[in-house]
């Protein structure tokens, strides 16, 4: 009963506010337009992957005198000490490097974030009046609930995932998959992750769940790094959690994988709330136009706001324009400044 009321809601969610045929017929700068934007950004990605995997290959293999295969060589050594705790080795990749790379990433962050200091990054910052420096207290109470969603919901679910896999394959098994499938999974994880996101992000914006539950994320207007993972826990498990374990427990894929895909996932979800629209890394300007005006920009990768037409706003912004990969030290905000107000 319950179910068929969801999907009754979903179909009205979608065909309400969304028409999918009027996107469909846009022309130049369309749903065509922003798929083609979006393989690039994967396959750019991928490329980037590819050749920085090869190359640092290369350079190990020749600095180091390391013989045949570096890698496999690598986790054969990891494999063997580890003597068949299979479990150990899952949750090394799955839990601790992920959970290291998150904090990593956020500790040099929350540092610019509570001192405002050095001001060569906080001129990269998208909301210039904002977190300049964060409120203490808002910050204590947002990382009270993020260490809880860690510790309570994300811990347990791959605790579960690790049952699920090991019963249909061996996650840790002796062999890496190779270069090239590893890198196919990663995009079909994202490609995943993109679906389920968008959808179950735009349940959560029905007025009837919101109040319930996504208003506590969308506490931060401004958002800073650590935030995105400051949400209510059923949203945690639904919105957060699930579109990216679901890949890996589809494919049945190797732990190797699972650790790069589980950090990439929540290093990109850190820069894209991180409120900093820094050089040479993923533009944030997308979320954060989200956190800025709740019904625009669902999606994680942009191609279903297209589809759906959820971002017609945002591209009518100075934000859409900044959206880019910013490659040069020039903050986008100088280079693309806001259109003064009247009466300024
Ligand atoms: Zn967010
Ligand atoms: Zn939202």
């Amino acid at each position: 009963m319950m179910g068929i009321h969801c999907v009754l809601k979903v179909t009205e969610l979608f065909t309400q506010s969304s028409p999918f045929f009027y996107s469909v017929q846009e022309g130049p700068g369309g749903l065509w337009d922003s798929v083609k934007k979006a393989t690039f950004v994967i396959g750019s990605g991928i490329l980037f992957l590819a050749a920085f995997g090869n190359s640092l290959t290369w350079h190990l293999q020749k600095f180091w005198g390391a013989s045949g295969d570096f890698w496999q060589n690598l986790w054969t050594k990891l494999y063997l000490a580890f003597e068949g705790h299979d479990a150990a080795l899952f949750y090394l990749g799955t839990m601790l490097i992920p959970t290291l790379a998150f904090w990593g990433s956020n500790a040099l962050l929350l540092l610019v974030d509570t001192t405002g200091k050095p001001s060569f990054i906080t001129r990269y910052r998208i909301q210039v009046d904002k977190n300049n420096p964060v409120d203490p207290a808002k910050l204590r109470h947002a990382l009270k609930t993020v260490l809880f969603n860690q510790v309570f919901i994300s811990g347990p679910m791959v605790v579960v995932a690790y049952y699920i896999m090991s019963w249909r394959g061996t996650p840790c098994g002796p062999e890496l998959p190779t270069f090239h499938w590893g890198l196919t999974e990663l995009a079909i994880f994202g490609i995943l992750e993109e679906i389920l996101f968008y959808y179950s992000h735009r349940l959560f914006h029905h007025p009837s769940l919101y109040k319930h539950f996504h208003k506590q994320h969308h506490e931060w207007t401004a958002p800073i790094g650590v935030v995105s993972i400051y949400a209510h826990p059923l949203e945690h498990v639904i919105s957060n959690m699930l579109p990216v374990v679901i890949g890996p427990v589809l494919l049945g894929s190797h732990v190797s994988t699972t650790c790069m895909w589980y950090c990439l996932a929540l290093v990109s979800t850190t820069i894209s709330h991180c409120g900093y629209h820094l050089p040479f890394l993923p533009s944030p300007e997308f979320h954060d136009f989200h956190h800025l005006r709740f019904n625009q920009c669902f999606g994680v990768l942009g191609v279903l706001d297209r589809l759906h037409g959820t971002d017609t706003k945002f591209r009518q912004t100075k934000q859409y324009e900044r959206h880019t990969l910013l490659t040069s030290l020039t903050p986008l905000m100088e280079s693309i400044p806001d259109t003064p107000k009247k009466g300024q």
